[in-house]
């Protein structure tokens, strides 16, 4: 038995309902993927209780077939059955006695499944489980991010402890509530890759809408990076890696870390330098000289000193006063905010025209003493400037290179968590 999704969709409803799936197989081998609908069980519990019961036999009461699945149908579920197959220990066969039982080496790929269902309430005893350890559970197989590079099978899954050290969301245009993430992942293992290996310092994620994130992931992902992962069934695709339906990430770190060479990421995380094989949605560093300021991406606003509000309207009587329309309060002395994106010649692509969107940080530095009350910019003061290593996100690659800085936290900060 293993779980593979939890799904809280009425949180704040007076008897919490959570929703847990599990891919079970039964002694003959076969496999279902059973839905059960948790009532009576806090979502905060949930991760805790699929921990429990996964690798156990359980004994489920009250089950309801839903469907018989063949392959065909459901390409994502058998990519995961086929994950765990053959069985470590032998399965038995329908009339043959145990001895008989079919020796693993043989046994064809399960051709089908069922999707069951069952309601579970923490009052009713209808989950027994056995507190022994299967041996027909196989547990994920953690690799390092090098080995995964290096899978040649096409929708492979595959498990892996990794660094998240930057996120990005993309919201689908037709779909305002479904964001697709992308997340910059790195371990020692493509850290410290060779000279001879073109791997690259850090991969990207993509988790796609029907992977769900529990909360504290969320909350992770947008204010806590960098931050150690466990991605369980993620799916290896041409050259990068999705999570999907039944990809399972988690804070938890795997219980094999000891016997297989994870080791934490510590210290300045390093990325690849820009250069001719520099893609799109991807991370680098870069180093230039600034050539110009694009001028139509560059300019100062004020905001309010109180509440960050940019809604200032100014008063005529006073200069330099502004009423802030969002907190009410007049305003003196407003907070300028600045945007600044300048032309650099880099040796990296000295053929290419490359823009780089500074952050405020760094505009400031440039700026230091040169930078007037109104945050006018000097041009003087930024021409000729040498800037980098920068670390920054690919907008574009192709004919032009568009670059904006980000901001990595060092990696083993996420260790004080
Ligand atoms: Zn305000």
């Amino acid at each position: 038995m293993k779980s593979i999704k939890t799904n809280d969709p009425s949180a704040n409803s007076q008897r919490p309902e959570c929703r847990m799936g599990l891919l079970i197989q039964d002694a003959y081998g076969i496999f279902s993927e059973l839905q059960v609908q948790c009532v009576g069980t806090p979502a905060d519990d949930m991760e805790e209780y699929c921990r429990a019961l996964e690798g156990k036999p359980c004994c489920f009461l009250g089950i309801k077939v839903l469907q018989r699945i063949t392959r065909g149908k459901a390409p994502g579920l058998f990519s995961l059955i086929d994950s765990l197959w053959p069985p470590l220990a032998p399965i038995k066969i329908h009339g043959q006695s145990q001895e008989q039982a079919q020796v693993r080496d043989n046994l064809p790929a399960p051709s089908f499944c069922y999707i069951l269902a069952m309601r579970h309430e923490k009052s009713r005893d209808n989950i027994k489980q056995a507190h022994v350890a299967t041996d027909l559970y196989l547990p994920p197989v953690i690799h390092s991010l090098e080995e995964i590079l290096q899978m040649a099978a096409l929708n492979q899954r595959c498990s892996f402890w990794a660094t998240v050290i930057y996120m990005k969301s993309e919201t689908q245009s037709n779909l305002p509530r479904h964001k697709e993430l992308l997340l910059y992942v790195t371990d020692p293992t493509l850290q410290v890759a060779s000279e001879t290996t073109r791997s690259p310092k850090v991969m990207t994620v993509c988790v796609l809408p029907p992977c769900t994130l529990n909360k504290t992931l969320q909350e992770i992902f947008a204010n806590n990076l960098p931050c150690s992962i466990f991605f369980k069934d993620a799916v290896k695709e041409n050259g990068s890696i999705i999570c999907v339906e039944r990809t399972v990430l988690s804070l938890q770190k795997p219980l094999l870390s000891c016997t297989s060479g994870i080791s934490e990421l510590t210290g300045t995380v390093k990325l690849d330098e820009l250069d001719s094989s520099t893609a799109a949605n991807t991370l680098c560093t870069v180093k230039g000289v600034v050539i110009g300021v694009n001028e139509t991406e560059s300019y100062s606003w004020p905001v309010c000193n109180l509440c960050g509000s940019n809604k200032l309207r100014p008063l005529p009587e006073r200069r330099y006063t502004f009423y802030c329309c969002q907190c009410s309060s007049d305003i003196s002395s407003p907070v300028i905010r600045m945007q600044l994106e300048v032309f650099l010649q880099c040796p990296a692509r000295p053929q290419c025209k490359v823009t780089l969107k500074l952050r405020e940080e760094t505009i400031a530095s440039i700026l230091g003493s040169c930078n007037s009350e109104d945050g006018r910019y000097e041009l003087s003061a930024v021409m000729g400037k040498e800037l980098g290593p920068i670390h920054c996100y690919v907008q574009q690659a192709a004919g032009m290179v568009s670059l904006e800085e980000i901001s990595l936290l060092q990696a083993a900060s996420s260790g004080d968590r």
